[in-house]
């Protein structure tokens, strides 16, 4: 989910499903969506404008803020449509690659609602979430209106009660005429979420046409991957999935690296405190881009070749290590990282934490360097936190 520290976790397994993907899910379980078709050539955008007259061209990647960036057009002819779907096929958006792109009726939109369920770990359920303030800001409603968005914790045996979403409808202040609607809507997608193992449906925005009918305009769908073996149906979507070429090439070298969708990049020895540096930084309101593990490695090579798979991620604006010296000393890793740093043209700030053997001595080498030293995981996430910032991220 989008809104940061908030219910929900970072970096789970999950099969990320596009936003066509999530459509046909969410069209499954009886939820309105937009008439339209993906297409992987200009000509055939063009080919579906013939057929749908007004649409919107809508790049097809794993990330939002796609409208800001470019990624969602109004074409008002199929010439247009062909040309902005030939702008966005085979380019980069947002550091991905577009290889979809979904071309569908454009809607007369009246409201932009925001309609979210996830798993609230806190509280052991799923957690229903509706704003009138939907569309693309709803991270910033988070943070300064809070009490916009309208929250529901789901009994996992019973399931919603309608009254309960009656209620919650009524809370989050909607256009009266939709009640219904949009309760019915709440169901189907928990339906959804429920039946497919899902931790993350998102309709956003949810809206209302000016004929007042309710309309998923967007979809996010993550399952989760320890229920792919009993969702056969969901894993065709991974085929489609991008392969990430980081992945690839970690793989390649035999290297444990995951991509997230921050703009932190972590490098942690050891599985658990890599984890862990994940929590803290969420914790902190911070966002991984990727982590490595370095395993038991201090050597300058394996440093070299861990931050180079990190740094290959545009979306990363600074670097987390967290080093806990155990069998490996603390001074031989920093070592490791100021000769492999020094090799290296980095232009993003790097901060490193270290604790456990020889952590002093390790801090002490990095005086002197570009290298921020930190002795606590907690002051290392705020510090590498308010790094990005200045940096634009
Ligand atoms: P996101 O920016 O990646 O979240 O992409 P969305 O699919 O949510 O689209 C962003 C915004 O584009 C929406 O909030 C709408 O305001 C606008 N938009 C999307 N589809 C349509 C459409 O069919 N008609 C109109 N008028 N606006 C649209
Ligand atoms: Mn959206």
């Amino acid at each position: 989910m989008s809104l940061c520290c908030q219910a929900g976790g970072w970096g789970r397994a999950e099969l990320k499903l596009y936003e066509f993907q999530a459509k046909r899910v969410f069209a499954q379980g009886g939820i309105s969506v937009p008439q339209g078709e993906v297409v992987q050539d200009p000509e055939d955008a063009a080919r579906v404008a013939e057929r749908l007259g007004r649409v919107v061209v809508k790049a097809q990647v794993h990330v939002g803020g796609r409208g800001k960036a470019g990624g969602i057009k109004l074409a008002n002819t199929p010439a247009e449509a062909r040309q902005y779907a030939a702008g966005m096929l085979g380019r980069p958006l947002k550091g991905f690659t577009v290889n979809y792109a979904l071309v569908e009726e454009a809607q007369n939109i009246a409201a932009e609602y925001y309609l979210g369920i996830t798993i609230d770990r806190n509280a052991d359920k799923a957690i229903a979430m509706l704003s009138s303030m939907g569309g693309v800001d709803i991270e910033e409603v988070a943070a300064t209106q809070p009490e916009k968005i309208a929250k529901l914790h789901i009994d996992p045996a019973w399931g919603p009660w309608d009254f309960q979403l009656r209620d919650l409808v009524a809370r989050a202040a909607l256009d009266p005429r939709v009640s219904r609607e949009i309760a019915a809507v709440i169901r189907k997608l928990y339906n959804v979420f429920l039946t497919s193992d899902a931790s993350l449906a998102e309709i956003n925005p949810l809206i209302v046409t000016a004929d007042g009918k309710v309309v998923a305009a967007d979809g996010k769908f993550d399952v989760d991957d320890n229920a792919l073996f009993r969702q056969k149906e969901l894993l065709k979507y991974r085929e489609v999935s991008e392969a990430d070429p980081i992945e690839a090439e970690a793989a390649k070298l035999g290297v444990a690296y995951v991509r997230l969708d921050g703009n932190i990049g972590v490098i942690g020895n050891g599985a658990g405190l890599v984890m862990t540096t994940l929590d803290i930084l969420s914790r902190n309101c911070g966002k991984a881009a990727n982590f490595c593990d370095l395993g038991g490695g201090a050597k300058a090579e394996t440093v070299r070749q861990d931050l180079g798979l990190v740094l290959m991620n545009p979306n990363v604006r600074g670097v987390l290590f967290n080093i806990f010296g155990g069998i490996v000393r603390c001074d031989e890793v920093a070592k490791g990282i100021i000769d492999a740093t020094g090799t290296m043209d980095i232009k993003v700030p790097i901060v490193i934490r270290m604790s456990g053997t020889k952590a002093a001595e390790g801090r002490e080498l990095l005086k002197g360097t570009n290298l921020i030293p930190a002795a606590t995981a907690q002051e290392a996430a705020q510090k590498i936190i308010e790094l990005v910032k200045g940096w634009g991220g």
